[in-house]
């Protein structure tokens, strides 16, 4: 076996096995085991985090773990969805593009997911209509139970199978966090398949947390039971009783609700566990296994006689670490959907990584683009003043991806200001369209240089449309995953910070490129646009060697940074606004730079 030799074996001729839930192994059969994450009283509870925590933990005692997120909403994948609306779109090395949490399994676990990994309804719905179409059903009346639950069981045993940690074979272990809240409409045809499918593996093989939140009212403050009491009944009445609690709260839980959720909730005092508010979510893990989490679900799991004890002492070093930084460091975030910080959520963590490696903490100063422009000065010029105070304030300056017009000529000047002021800036996928386009003005003189998804009849098209899919659909028609990037030389910036390499494999996310055509002009400009793909016709990278950090990539880095091994475009840009770049180059060019966690 591949997997620490940790799974349950069981004989076929011993055990009735649902074939599904099962992979063989030589006449033998390995049961998945399933922790089910599921969320009651109120979204945002923080459901995502307390599902990956707990695959940290389980981690720790030696198991391998993979995630599934459920999302139960109609759309096939996060694509097509605003991230004013729903935070941002995740991107995977398969190209898939999926719900922000995937993002945080990958970095708490250090993974690396498939687009399957995240199931929704459209997702379901499309195979079942696909099949019916085929005829698959042989005249059957296609019904929600059991074809619709039948095809949610049969993607969650397949997928669950995946290797996503590099080794081979199955996993041990399978998160499954159901998205939204118990009771929800949209979500029932996924609680009852996930009540069959916790019958069918038996009781040794699935293992059900729900996340809950105690809050506490009036003057007394007391901790109030009754809202997480409700869920669990209605969770009960749908067929699922949890075995474990996680309840989040601001204060720690007394040992009066504790009590009082056990006895009415029917989850033994020890499985009830307590999140309440940290200095920072590294310390969830190790909330959880100080509150013996994993003894509670691996006895559930009957795993407790070979799993290990959790080794967390790198989580414990970072969290504590992260504690202890005093000193910060300014970036200004210039983008479109600032409103909501969810939007930028990987490019906020990959800050993070990067921040933690130089010991600062990242002060992120976000500024809607649309108040760097001059019509700003005149409908809201507070909001005008405001947005060039702060971005004259920044130590640094970071343009990341995005779509349409709405801000652009606000992109446009902050990419000059740091251009003309050194001041270090980081474009990111659309960031670095709009540095090439700056350059093209302010340098090459062409005035009206464009990118063509902004003014289709631009006379200078800097940017131009070189779709890889379709020129008619929206959904999943973009260079989407992971592609390599050929670097001209290792005498660059780029090529220093990934370990003086001479590509990378990095996920992108677009349709638009830098137009071949004015790749001359502008090298001879002073730009450099070292970073090609693999046909020598998209740029990938941008540098400015007459600056000390004006970086610009094609492709989204920020999905590859981990908490203890920040992305290179990241960190060197962090490095440069702390003044320590240079030091960083060569050190790390010994081949001796290594985190300091
Ligand atoms: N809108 C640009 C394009 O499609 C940039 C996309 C992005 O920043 N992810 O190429």
């Amino acid at each position: 076996m591949q997997t620490l030799g940790l799974r349950v074996l069981l004989t076929m001729a011993s055990i009735c096995v649902d074939p599904r839930f099962a992979a063989e192994n030589g006449g033998e059969i390995e049961r998945m085991k399933y922790v089910l994450v599921t969320g009651g009283v109120v979204s945002g509870l923080g459901k995502g985090v307390t599902a990956s925590s707990i695959g940290v933990v389980l981690k720790s005692c030696g198991l391998r773990v993979t995630s599934i997120k459920i999302d139960p909403y109609l759309n096939t994948d996060a694509g097509t969805m605003s991230p004013f609306e729903h935070g941002e779109v995740f991107v995977l090395d398969d190209g898939g593009e999926v719900d922000l949490d995937l993002g945080n399994y990958e970095r708490f676990l250090d993974v690396t997911l498939t687009k399957d990994n995240n199931i929704t309804t459209g997702k379901i719905y499309q195979s079942v209509l696909e099949k019916e179409r085929r005829g698959d059903y042989l005249g059957k009346t296609v019904q929600v139970v059991p074809h619709i639950t039948d095809a949610i069981k049969d993607w969650i045993a397949s997928v669950s199978l995946i290797p996503v940690d590099g080794k081979e074979g199955p996993p041990d272990i399978c998160v499954i966090e159901l998205g939204g809240t118990v009771g929800d409409i949209e979500s029932m045809p996924f609680i009852e398949a996930l009540r069959q499918l916790s019958f069918s593996v038996g009781q040794e093989n699935f293992c059900l947390i729900h996340v809950s939140l105690i809050p506490v009212l009036g003057v007394v403050g007391e901790q109030k039971t009754k809202p997480t009491q409700h869920s669990v009944r209605e969770l009960r009445a749908l067929g699922l009783t949890p075995h474990l609690l996680a309840c989040r709260s601001a204060q720690p839980l007394l040992e009066t609700t504790k009590a009082k959720l056990s006895q009415f909730c029917h989850v033994q005092a020890a499985n009830i566990l307590n999140i309440h508010d940290v200095p920072n979510i590294w310390h969830i893990p190790l909330l959880l296994r100080n509150q013996n989490a994993h003894l509670s679900i691996l006895k559930q799991l009957n795993l407790l006689s070979i799993a290990t004890q959790p080794a967390l002492d790198s989580w414990t070093r970072m969290a504590e670490t992260f504690d202890n930084i005093t000193n910060s460091v300014k970036i200004s975030m210039v983008g479109k959907y600032v409103g909501l910080t969810d939007s930028y959520l990987s490019v906020a963590k990959a800050l993070l990584h990067a921040c933690i490696a130089c010991s600062l903490k990242p002060q992120v100063e976000w500024i809607a683009a649309s108040d760097l422009e001059d019509e700003s000065k005149k409908s809201t010029p507070e909001a005008h003043a405001v947005a060039w105070k702060t971005l004259k304030n920044a130590e640094c300056i970071l343009v990341p991806g995005g779509f349409g017009d709405r801000g652009v000529s606000g992109m446009i000047l902050a990419a000059k200001y740091a251009r003309e002021n050194n001041v270090p800036y980081l474009g990111i996928c659309l960031g670095m369209q709009i540095a090439v386009i700056e350059y093209a003005r302010s340098v090459l003189g062409r005035e009206r240089a464009n990118s063509t998804e902004f003014d289709a009849q631009t006379p200078d098209p800097a940017v131009i449309f070189m779709p890889e899919g379709s020129r008619t659909h929206m959904g999943s028609t973009m260079r989407l995953g992971s592609r390599r990037t050929l670097l001209q030389t290792r005498d660059c910036l780029t090529s220093k910070l990934y370990g003086n390499t001479d590509y990378v494999d990095e996920r992108h996310r677009h349709r638009y490129e830098v137009n071949p055509e004015v790749v001359q002009a502008l090298e001879e400009a002073g730009l450099k646009l070292i970073g090609k793909d693999e046909t020598g016709k998209r740029v990938e990278v941008m540098e400015l060697p007459s600056h000390p950090f004006y970086v610009g990539v094609q492709f989204h880095p920020e999905f590859k940074s981990r908490p203890r091994r920040p992305s290179p475009p990241f960190l060197g840009f962090i490095m440069a606004a702390a003044g320590r770049l240079e030091t960083h180059l060569s050190f790390g060019q010994n081949g001796s730079a290594s985190m300091s966690l």
